[in-house]
């Protein structure tokens, strides 16, 4: 496929293992599809991927809060939410754009007559009889997986005995944004908040996909940082292109490269939505979805309105006037978030002769350690003792790592391939037992990006390190 870097996939992929950023989940039983664990580097950079969310999202805006809702909610929610609907319609997904389509409707545009009290066994086999003239609707291939009767909603046993909903499954939330919508009104009777306003949540989600590849890219359980924006509704469509402009600054802000970005419109609209634009990011597989945003209108305060019987419209406070509120949503993954990063950061550069180095050029503030502290050998106790004083000292206000295994060139090795900006040496100079004496208490540091060493003297250490991240 054009614009695709499979190799590079593998690459990523092989070193998200071996240096513990990413592993397959329950690895020792073989694996669990499209489930995956963050190792001890990857939960570093994955925290460091929310934080700058939350910092760009909540901490700089005056009215945007923040909310952790539960998981699990009301089945009724779900109900609302349109995402119960279709729970027994057999559906098929395109393998080309992934575009999950009722079989029972391609097999009418195809001019195939299907029973509506066919069996799923019965429809499947129709519609795999009749597979050489299924168009995907959307990019036009003929390439489908089989029929399935499908919900994206991961269901639960969780039981309410007390409670007359007992009968309805509960589900694992298939994305936080009803969160929010449920919360609305308490967020607005406990706050100070006034409409245009923000609730942001970071948090797990659980979908069914069909299509279980690509890494980290299309999880099972996976997290979304989502932020919901209340506005006046004639106000919606200029709010919804100042969101746009934000979201594609965060992202150059982030440190990601402006060519491995750009815009995608959405042609088919679901039927309540205004406006729908997403950021895509050059993956390895090609230009793909990593941030949605959308102008959802009035339609999840009154869906919920509907379903729940509580009242979610917005009286103004200075007019008095009553409405209810238009949403407009930037969502993202953590998880596509990680996987862009790495792919941006992934370089490959020869060294002298016929030496070749990975590394990984984080931006400095995602950087899982952001500086390494060696002694010059492993076996001299006043180099060790003195690195590891000036190990403890950094690690206070950075992330800090301490490395004394192998040669000073291995480490510098290992820590390029984690993406580490800093590598601070301490040497016989440093605890005066070298030639040059005005050379006490200063150390080599390192540069991840050009590998050249300048000496810095301890004291001003952290300020080195801190003001460059
Ligand atoms: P796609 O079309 O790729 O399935 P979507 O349009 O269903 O994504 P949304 O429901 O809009 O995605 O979710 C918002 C964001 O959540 C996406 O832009 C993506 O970053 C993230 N996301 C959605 N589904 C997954 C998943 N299965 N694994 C990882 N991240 C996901």
């Amino acid at each position: 496929m054009a614009g695709t870097t499979p190799d590079l996939m593998e690459k990523i992929v092989s070193l998200c293992k071996r240096r513990g950023f990413i592993f397959p989940s329950s690895e020792i039983y073989g694996g669990f599809a499209a489930v995956y664990d963050f190792g001890p580097y990857g939960v570093e950079l994955a925290k460091n991927i929310r934080e700058a969310w939350w910092q760009a999202m909540v901490r700089e805006h005056d009215n945007i809060v923040g909310l952790d809702s539960a998981i699990f909610m009301h089945p009724k929610v779900w109900e609302a939410s349109g995402h119960v609907g279709g729970f027994s319609d057999p559906l098929a997904e395109c393998r080309e754009c992934h575009t999950r389509v009722r079989v029972d409707h391609l097999l009418e545009e195809a001019g195939v007559f299907a029973d509506e009290k066919m069996s799923e066994e019965e429809i499947n086999a129709l519609f795999g009889e009749n597979k050489d003239k299924i168009v995907c609707p959307k990019c036009g291939k003929k390439s489908f997986t089989d029929a399935k009767g499908f919900n994206l909603l991961v269901k639960s046993n969780l039981g309410n005995f007390t409670s007359d909903w007992t009968k309805e499954p509960t589900y694992l939330r298939g994305e936080t944004c009803q969160g929010i919508y449920v919360n609305f009104k308490n967020v607005l009777d406990s706050s100070r908040v006034k409409v245009p306003f923000g609730i942001a949540q970071i948090g797990k989600a659980f979908r069914n996909e069909i299509t279980a590849r690509q890494f980290i890219f299309r999880k099972r359980e996976f997290e979304q940082m989502e932020m919901q924006y209340f506005v006046r509704p004639e106000t919606a469509a200029t709010v919804y292109e100042e969101w746009r402009a934000k979201r594609f600054q965060y992202y150059l802000d982030l440190g990601l490269k402006p060519e491995n970005l750009r815009w995608h419109e959405h042609e088919n609209l679901v039927f309540y939505a205004k406006a729908a634009w997403d950021i895509e990011y050059r993956f390895p597989f090609g230009f793909k979805e990593l941030e949605g945003i959308h102008n959802r209108s009035d339609y999840d305060l009154t869906q919920h309105t509907k379903f729940s019987g509580t009242d979610l419209s917005y009286r103004d406070p200075q007019t008095n006037e009553k409405y209810v509120p238009w949403i407009v949503e930037t969502s993202v993954g953590v998880d596509r978030t990680f996987l862009a990063v790495m792919t941006d950061a992934y370089t490959e550069e020869t060294v002298g002769e016929n030496d070749t180095r990975i590394v990984l050029k984080f931006p400095k503030k995602l950087a899982p350690v952001q500086v390494a502290v060696f002694p010059l050998m492993k076996n001299k106790e006043e180099l060790v003792g003195k690195a590891r004083g000036i190990y403890e000292e950094l690690r206070k206000s950075l992330r800090a790592e301490f490395d004394d295994n192998g040669n000073v060139g291995k480490r510098y090795r290992r820590q390029d391939e984690i993406g580490t900006p800093y590598c601070v040496t301490v040497d016989f100079d440093t605890i005066g037992l070298g030639e040059d004496t005005s050379l006490v208490d200063t150390v080599t540091i390192r540069d991840r990006d050009t590998m050249q060493q300048t000496r810095v003297k301890i004291a001003d250490l952290k300020n080195y390190i801190g003001g460059s991240i």
